[in-house]
């Protein structure tokens, strides 16, 4: 089974399709880990996915940074303690400067909420999700304080020197559709541990350089990335699929065990 370890199923632009997203995913054999952003989506996502979604459906949810200054911290921890048995980890969470200039929150309220959700997932033994868009030195310092087990980088997109500060720290990290087109992140997934890679869509995201710009399914694009990547390691699309198989089963181990 393949595993998209970073989607947003509870964005508006999936909002009438769910049913046959479902489906695409059980013909395809893949498993989604459906990311939240706030308070909204999160209870959107307990809602969609509930138990009888769980067979292809891993439901994280999280407080997104861009909406670190408007949510309730309160509330997600009541959501998130009277749902426990039907969440799998927190994501997305993270810190992100770039959302400081048009939102009201300072980066110090990021991280703040940051430091509240990683806590949360320490305590219930959580796999974790995280955004680290031009962020990653904190990021990194910032888990040095918790031992929360598995955490994601998803869409890695540091320097290579940050690269392996992460894999000596045992993260994981997430390459997407942009791998297709990315020099850069060629570079980096070739220089990545191949037990701690992971592959993700990062639906809705639109990718205008590959697939048509098309959004609809996307868990679908999983088939170029994971073909793409296993090309960059000189391994067999066999091969790169039961590595990423493991791995994403290691990543969820939390949950399994
Ligand atoms: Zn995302």
């Amino acid at each position: 089974m393949l595993f998209d370890a970073h989607i947003h199923l509870t964005d508006d632009e999936y909002s009438n399709y769910i049913p046959q997203i479902l489906n695409n995913l059980r013909a395809l054999n893949i498993r989604a880990c459906s990311v939240t952003v706030d308070i909204k989506t999160s209870l959107t996502s307990l809602d969609l996915f509930n138990n009888s979604r769980r067979d292809v459906v891993t439901q994280f949810i999280g407080i997104h940074p861009e909406f670190a200054g408007t949510e309730d911290t309160t509330k997600f921890i009541e959501i998130f303690s009277n749902n426990v048995d039907l969440i799998d980890g927190i994501g997305e969470i993270g810190l992100d400067p770039t959302y400081l200039r048009y939102k009201r929150a300072t980066y110090d309220k990021q991280k703040e909420v940051f430091n509240f959700l990683l806590s949360i997932a320490e305590r219930n033994n959580k796999p974790v999700s995280i955004h680290s868009r031009k962020s990653i030195a904190d990021i990194l310092e910032t888990l040095k304080s918790y031992n929360t087990g598995s955490v994601l980088l998803h869409w890695f997109a540091g320097n290579k020197k940050q690269l392996s500060q992460s894999m000596d720290m045992g993260l994981y990290v997430g390459y997407g559709p942009a791998l297709l087109y990315s020099d850069q992140l060629k570079m980096l997934l070739r220089n990545s541990r191949k037990d701690r890679i992971l592959v993700e869509t990062d639906g809705p995201v639109k990718y205008s350089r590959c697939f048509r710009g098309l959004t609809s399914l996307s868990s679908s694009f999983l088939v170029s990335v994971i073909k793409c990547a296993g090309d960059l390691l000189e391994m067999t699309y066999e091969e790169t699929v039961s590595t990423i198989e493991k791995n994403s089963q290691s990543f969820l181990k939390r949950i399994q065990n």
